[in-house]
């Protein structure tokens, strides 16, 4: 059977090739679903095995390398892949250790080709509007979608088209949508409005939207999760904890664990976390209130990428949170940066929204939620370049609100050798 849409809450059909991203009977989310049994080769952990370290493309892709699971029918020659994903997963006691637990795994999602998790959703993203024909792309963006659209666009020769918020993009985000040749337009409006705004544009003049909506982004950031257990030889840790803005990674995640389960890759399904800022925190609250009835926020929050008040993939997280047994847990903007502090600190780095990942795990081990005993995947979404500001404004004692905890001050010294010595005696 080839893949088709699938709506999440009325199960309403579409052909793959509609240009189209919520129900037109309910206006639910979209699921690609493809069939994962009619294939001549079975899907094993030997077929996916069997191509680490290849160069032929597109399986040299950290994504493509699970095509099956992906987007098996797609022609080969309309992939548009810059060899995404193949990150790393570290394992460092000193941040096991701040977190309190015996064993974390950390997945570098920041070493991606433009430097967060979202190009493993844009390779499968733009793949599709190439399969669909379309000339331009657009997206809103709290920075990363811009930066890897604006990428993979040039790339695969349309037009990407950004509509960014005014306030607080993070400068490493800005540069990149603006020197991979999109087209930037600030708006005076925050994400949540932005997101309005990029979805009607593109319905009047024909644009393929490419925010997490779409449901063929979700196809590629699965594979963060298919990479990471080939990573730990397909044996499931107690938890994995990412950190939740829009909510597409956190759905992704959902989908491709039990997709992984059912194909039998894995024989049990770990837990999964989504950390928020407490100041853009509209699914914890609802999780905490028992999901009774859903209230947006006005997001405020160092860690831009995850400043998002009304989440568009809010029904796909409730649903992964159901399959997974999962959590939702808040931390504050003071514990997002020194726990970045010490991720930085330990030579790996990233950005504010990716410490979530590691401030989550240490609350939630506080909390006794997490045992020290449990073995933990920690994601880290983004790149330490993506926001100098705040990492200098931390180290400098600058940031509003938040005291540093794990300072490295900048020494000043005059043109004298004594006085340099006697600063590093
Ligand atoms: C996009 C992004 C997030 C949030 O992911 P969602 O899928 O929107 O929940 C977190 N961290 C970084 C670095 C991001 O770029
Ligand atoms: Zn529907």
């Amino acid at each position: 059977m080839p893949s088709i849409l699938q709506c999440i809450e009325c199960a309403q059909q579409y052909p793959i090739n509609r240009v189209i991203y919520t129900c037109e009977a309910c206006g639910g989310l979209l699921d690609v679903k493809h069939d994962f049994r009619s294939p001549a080769a079975p899907i094993t952990r030997e077929l996916f095995d069997g191509r680490l370290g290849t160069f032929a493309a597109p399986y040299g892709s950290g994504v493509w390398r699970f095509k099956e699971l992906v987007y098996p029918d797609v022609d080969d020659s309309k992939i548009v892949s810059r060899m995404e994903g193949n990150t790393n997963l570290y394992e460092m006691p000193r941040i096991a250790a701040f977190a309190g637990v015996d064993c974390l795994f950390l997945k570098h999602e920041g070493e991606n080709p433009t430097g967060s998790f979202k190009d493993r959703g844009m390779t499968t993203g733009v793949t599709q509007a190439k399969v669909l024909d379309m000339q331009r792309v657009a997206c809103a963006s709290t920075g990363n979608t811009s930066a890897s659209m604006a990428s993979y666009a040039a790339y695969a020769d349309m037009q990407g088209i950004v509509f960014l918020q005014n306030q607080q993009i993070a400068m490493g985000k800005l540069a990149q949508g603006i020197a991979y040749g999109a087209t930037c337009i600030q708006i005076n409006a925050d994400f949540d409005r932005n997101m309005e705004l990029v979805r009607q544009v593109s319905d009047r003049l024909g644009i393929y939207v490419l925010n997490s909506i779409n449901p063929f982004r979700l196809e590629g950031q699965k594979s963060i999760m298919f990479e990471a257990l080939q990573q730990l030889r397909w044996q499931a840790p107690d938890w994995i904890v990412v950190p939740g803005g829009n909510l597409g990674n956190s759905s992704a995640f959902g989908k491709g664990l039990l997709e992984m389960f059912e194909v039998g890759l894995i024989d049990r399904l770990p837990r999964l976390a989504i950390i928020q800022a407490d100041g853009a925190n509209p699914l914890y609250r609802h999780f905490r209130a028992g999901f009774k009835r859903f209230e947006p926020v006005n997001a405020q929050t160092i860690a831009t990428a995850i400043k998002i008040g009304n989440p568009v993939n809010l029904q796909k997280a409730i649903r992964t949170l159901e399959w997974t047994s999962g959590v939702v847990e808040e931390v504050s903007d003071e514990e997002i940066m020194n726990a970045k502090a010490v991720i930085d600190g330990a030579g790996i780095g990233c950005e504010p929204a990716s410490a979530c990942s590691v401030a989550g795990a240490r609350k939630l081990v506080e909390k006794g939620a997490i045992k020290p005993g449990d073995s933990v995947l920690g994601v880290l979404t983004g790149n330490v370049l993506k926001d100098p500001e705040a990492t200098i404004g931390y180290h400098a004692d600058q940031l509003a609100g938040i005291a540093p905890s794990y300072r490295n001050r900048v020494l000043q010294a005059d043109d004298n050798l004594d006085e340099i010595i006697r600063l590093l005696e």
